[in-house]
């Protein structure tokens, strides 16, 4: 055991500087501004080793202007998809395909809108990151119920792949749609519609959601979700008496926690 947990503390030592590096580049570029622009993901290469081309990128930062993005597409008939500030899946997700299309980044809309202590729900704009997800529910005292690998991972691209990670505790599994209870989507929509649709989905409502929250982007923006978090915090307080709460502040301590959950789960 004590072998064991000196093999996990200095790994976890060895790795920490990685953990903690800055966040990579926007992957969308634009030589000219917001126009002819290409978009490549995280380690900068596609599996078929080509460039994606877009005509354009927009920068929604409300729900009005993305409404107002996805409607002037639908208009003039572009393709369109939604890009993240990291594009960290590495198949071609995020292109649009041809080389008239549009990129519809995310990355200024990455507000965390409420915290309902309470319901134990936490909602926020699809831009926003796993690490400001922890933050967010760790100042309410709670915790996420699941942890994709990375912290830089968005919102949006979380649900949109179905990404999920190692759970101790989790009572609906480790994904993240498993804990998704509403969702506002806007996706394309007819001319008497004003080229846009903006679906309010719920939990329980209909079968819509369950379409929605793994779609790989391809049936619209997602704008917002509510989800799920768990009083994990207060128990491992309980359990061990500590002060979980403040622990994503750092590196050193986001180490700390892991060498203790590892103990406990051995
Ligand atoms: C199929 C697949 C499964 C994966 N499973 C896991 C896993 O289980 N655990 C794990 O840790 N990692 C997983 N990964 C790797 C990585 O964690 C995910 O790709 C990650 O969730 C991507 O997050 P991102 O924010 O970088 O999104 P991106 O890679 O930029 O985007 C991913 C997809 O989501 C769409 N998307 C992003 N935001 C929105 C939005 N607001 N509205 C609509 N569509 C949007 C994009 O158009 C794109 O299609 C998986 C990758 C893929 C490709």
């Amino acid at each position: 055991m004590i072998f064991i947990a000196v093999v996990i503390t200095s790994s976890l030592i060895i790795i920490s500087p990685s953990t903690c590096t800055p966040p990579p580049e926007d992957p969308i570029h634009c030589s000219n501004s917001t126009t002819s622009c290409t978009i490549t993901n995280y380690i900068g290469a596609f599996p078929d080793r080509s460039t994606c081309r877009a005509s354009g990128a927009a920068y929604p930062a409300t729900e009005d202007e993305l409404i107002a993005v996805v409607a002037d597409g639908t208009r003039a008939r572009r393709k369109m998809k939604v890009a993240t500030r990291s594009h960290h899946s590495i198949p071609k997700l995020a292109c649009p395909g041809g080389e008239g299309g549009l990129l519809i980044s995310t990355k200024f809309l990455d507000r965390v809108l409420s915290v309902d202590k309470e319901a134990m729900t936490v909602t926020v704009e699809s831009g926003v990151t796993l690490r400001q997800l922890i933050e967010a529910a760790a100042e309410a005292g709670l915790a996420l119920p699941y942890s994709p690998y990375w912290w830089g991972l968005t919102v949006g691209g979380m649900l949109a792949t179905g990404a999920h990670g190692s759970s101790l505790w989790a009572r609906q599994g480790g994904a993240v749609h498993d804990y998704v209870a509403e969702m506002t989507m806007v996706s394309p929509g007819r001319a008497a519609d004003g080229y846009v649709r903006v679906r309010r989905l719920k939990e329980g409502d209909s079968t819509e959601i369950n379409a929605a929250k793994v779609s790989l982007g391809v049936l619209g923006a997602i704008y917002k979700v509510r989800t799920l978090i768990t009083n994990l915090v207060v128990y491992c307080q309980h359990a061990w008496d500590l002060r979980f709460t403040t622990a994503t502040r750092s590196c050193s301590h986001i180490i700390f926690i892991l060498i203790i959950l590892i103990n406990f789960h051995f």
